[in-house]
């Protein structure tokens, strides 16, 4: 019998170098064997046959210890970040769970004061008393992190920008600290995917709620972690993922890869737009203050433009007038949608310390903007009415 299927397309890893956008498109991507489709089925199995010896050469036993989907999608990320290995979980939140139960009761975790309140609240409600130990100081001061670290200090947690005051943190300054103790360097990279390159600056880890930039559409929840090597603390992480199950469904996975496709040309338009709407957020008689690192004002703009090829898609301000004149102006836009979460395409405005409750740290009057890929002069227009 004459075989007349085609060669088939080589995975990407076996191709040429690429660049960032290239890659974007075809890491985690093959063309399926059995049917030639370009766009990958969804494997919803639950169980995988195994060979006539037993085994499971075709790479899959039971869905929670890994499926074809999130196979793609953790090698896809990996690729993208360009690291050795990546673990996909269920939600942000659920990648850091996995994280801190990798470490032991008695280490001690240095976290960034300014970063995603929901980590703050997990480390200091669950895991302090679970037996680990957590500070926080504020890492865009690195004279205070030197102080902070400790012998027994084994993760240090960074978030840059940060959430939501948008402080800068120098990753390869804090990298550098941290590696003085051998403590796990760590970056939460949500905000800055693509545009920001942990690895190369010296980092360990990075992770991202996939549910924002990566995903893009606001239709899917997820996380991931990312490892610069492939070490035994990293396998401790993957054990935790399939012992434990918080690992995301064969769509959710192939929707977040189908995302990642666009996030080069996405976070480079977020971005573009982010700087012109900070840029009059900053000339408006109504705006007390503007929290965009792509603002010269900035007081860390050298160091984001030292390790960020563009300032992302995320700013805060601060209304004249506090609470009630921010509340009034989230109630008035138009384009702007009042709703929490970040990343998507439509462009979402909210009061960061009513979402945050008791003990937030955010300025009353601060409203945090994820800037999304409308037409960046009617988001200016929105805002300008609102204000
Ligand atoms: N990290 C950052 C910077 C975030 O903004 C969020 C959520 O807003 C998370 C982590 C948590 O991710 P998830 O909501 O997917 O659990």
């Amino acid at each position: 019998m004459i075989d007349i299927r085609p060669p088939f397309r080589k995975v990407a890893s076996e191709r040429l170098p690429m660049r960032i956008e290239t890659l974007a498109v075809h890491a985690g991507h093959e063309i399926d064997r059995a049917s030639g489709a370009v766009s990958a089925p969804i494997s919803l199995s639950t169980t995988f046959e195994r060979d006539v010896d037993g085994g499971y050469s075709r790479g899959h036993m039971y869905t929670r210890n890994s499926n074809p989907n999130r196979a793609a999608l953790e090698q896809g990320i990996a690729a993208l970040e360009g690291g050795e290995a990546a673990a996909a979980f269920a939600s942000g939140m659920g990648a850091a769970m996995a994280l801190f139960q990798s470490l032991a009761p008695g280490d001690h975790i240095l976290a960034h004061v300014d970063a995603y309140y929901g980590m703050t609240r997990l480390l200091q409600d669950f895991f302090v008393g679970w037996g680990l130990r957590a500070d926080f100081v504020d890492m865009s001061d690195i004279d205070k992190v030197k102080k902070a670290l400790r012998k027994e200090t084994r993760l240090v947690w960074t978030e840059t920008p940060s959430n939501p005051l948008l402080k800068i943190v120098d990753l390869a300054a804090i990298a550098e600290i941290a590696h003085t103790t051998e403590a796990i360097c760590v970056c939460d990279n949500t905000w800055a995917p693509v545009i920001q390159r942990p690895f190369d600056l010296g980092l360990d880890l990075t992770l991202h709620s996939t549910t924002k930039y990566f995903g893009g559409h606001c239709d899917v929840l997820g996380g991931v972690l990312v490892t610069k090597k492939n070490n035994a603390f990293f396998e401790r992480v993957q054990k935790i993922q399939y012992c434990g199950g918080a690992v995301p469904s064969p769509f959710d996975c192939w929707l977040v890869l189908r995302g990642m496709r666009t996030l080069p040309w996405r976070i480079k338009a977020h971005s573009e737009n982010a700087m012109k709407v900070a840029r009059f957020l900053a000339e408006h008689p109504r705006v007390e203050r503007v929290h965009y690192p792509g603002l010269p004002g900035h007081p860390a703009h050298d160091v984001a433009a030292r390790q960020m090829s563009a300032f992302g898609g995320m700013l805060s301000l601060e209304v004249k007038g506090g609470r009630e004149a921010a509340m009034t102006v989230a109630a008035k836009t138009k384009l702007f949608i009042r709703a929490t979460s970040l990343g998507g395409v439509e462009s979402l405005i909210e009061h960061r310390a009513s979402i945050e409750g008791p003990g937030t740290q955010s300025p009353e009057g601060l409203l945090r903007l994820s800037v999304g890929l409308e037409h960046p002069d009617d988001l200016i227009e929105d805002l300008d009415q609102a204000l």
